[in-house]
């Protein structure tokens, strides 16, 4: 019997009908960007829905990444994380700023607070830091280390979206937040990003910059990008929201069954059991360690075979690549939890539609390795 290959995420669509009456307000009106009537009410409805004050929408996080560090002015050397998205990089180098890798805590496997002052230089500026599969990075302690050392704190919050801590949105912390609404994230536009700020000053900066520099028709103030969600996808994300706290629900029944079926499988660890009613369960990351009967990339490997397509989520690490890999930072001995852990991680399938029996054969295929070294794929 052929069975549906199985994929890491699958984007969440709204129903069809639902979608029909915002496009039909789109071509009545004729306004299809350029901060319409959608844009503005997306804009005050994810600040409710968020718990925070100001935010500006992009037309993806990596374009509102690069305005972020653009619109603080951030330039030299910045402190990130390997283990990431490359796009948390990459948005350094279309700055011309030089990323200084740290490793990561082997808990959290968010940059390790620890570490960071060895790595400030005079050229240091800034530290980008990650709420990785939107576990809230120990905020405090890079703030304070910001504090000492006078440097900006970004966060590429493209995994936290609707993540709290401390009772308070995570992405209040730092002097920007960057979201990311793709496809396949916890909340999606089809393409979309934001930028959160913390003041009216700060959003009109970033809205001037998103939209070529322009403060007024004939005004331009800065050497600013073309930025801007158009109205179609702020509409999507006003549907989407109408659906996300059912969506993040459904994901957190499905990570503590993870949990549940995986407890007693030697050699498997679940990462971030927080058991807190914070979490917006994005991914899930499991380490496949020694313990293991076989390697994680023949689990990997034997879980497609069985059409289950689970990610290697952050394999290879940021700086093996090419355009990274010769800075100092960038040396394996210099990160040896990230190299450790990208070769463990492996991210299961978690989306709003996967289903009980689908989350069995899943787990069946990781049991059957423990129990059963004479199956013919064990290797
Ligand atoms: C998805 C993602 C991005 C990029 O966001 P886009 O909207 O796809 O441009 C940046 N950083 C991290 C950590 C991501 O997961």
């Amino acid at each position: 019997m052929n069975k549906k290959p199985i994929f890491v995420t699958k984007p969440y669509l709204p129903p069809l009908e639902e979608f029909i009456p915002y496009l039909e307000q789109i071509w009545e009106s004729g306004t299809l960007t350029n901060g319409g009537p959608f844009h503005q009410q997306l804009e005050s409805a994810l600040c409710h829905h968020l718990g925070i004050e100001h935010i500006a929408l992009f037309t993806n996080g990596t374009t509102a990444l690069v305005t972020a560090l653009q619109s603080l002015r951030i330039t030299g050397e910045v402190i990130t994380t390997p283990y990431s998205f490359v796009a948390t990089s990459h948005s350094l180098l279309w700055n011309g700023i030089r990323p200084v890798f740290v490793d990561i805590d082997p808990d959290s496997l968010n940059i390790d607070p620890r570490r960071i002052e060895a790595a400030i230089t005079p050229q240091t500026t800034a530290i980008l830091a990650v709420h990785c599969y939107g576990h809230p990075c120990d905020v405090e302690a890079i703030q304070k280390i910001a504090d000492t050392y006078n440097l900006k704190v970004i966060y590429d919050a493209a995994h936290a979206f609707g993540v709290r801590c401390h009772g308070s949105s995570v992405l209040g912390h730092g002097d920007l937040s960057v979201l990311s609404f793709h496809a396949t994230k916890v909340f999606n536009t089809f393409e979309g990003g934001a930028i959160v700020c913390p003041d009216a000053k700060t959003k009109t900066r970033i809205d001037h910059l998103k939209n070529f520099g322009f403060a007024g028709e004939t005004t331009v103030v800065a050497p600013g990008i073309n930025g801007k969600m158009s109205e179609f996808n702020a509409a999507l994300g006003l549907l989407q929201l109408k659906h996300v706290d059912r969506a993040i629900a459904r994901r957190r029944k499905i990570d503590a069954a993870y949990r549940a079926h995986l407890r007693n499988v030697a050699g498997i660890h679940c990462l971030h059991d927080t058991g807190e009613d914070v979490a917006n369960y994005a991914y899930f990351p499991i380490l496949v360690g020694p313990g293991y009967p076989i390697g994680r990339d023949a689990l990997y490997q034997r879980m497609k075979d069985c059409g289950i397509h689970p990610r290697r989520y952050f394999y290879p690490l940021i700086s093996e690549f090419p355009m990274y890999r010769g800075l100092p930072s960038a040396q394996r001995d210099n990160l040896p939890v990230a190299t450790e852990v990208a070769g463990q991680v492996l991210c299961l399938p978690i989306y709003p539609d996967l289903t009980d029996t689908e989350i069995e054969r899943i787990v069946a295929i990781i049991k059957e390795t423990v129990v059963d070294p004479t199956h013919p794929n064990f290797s």
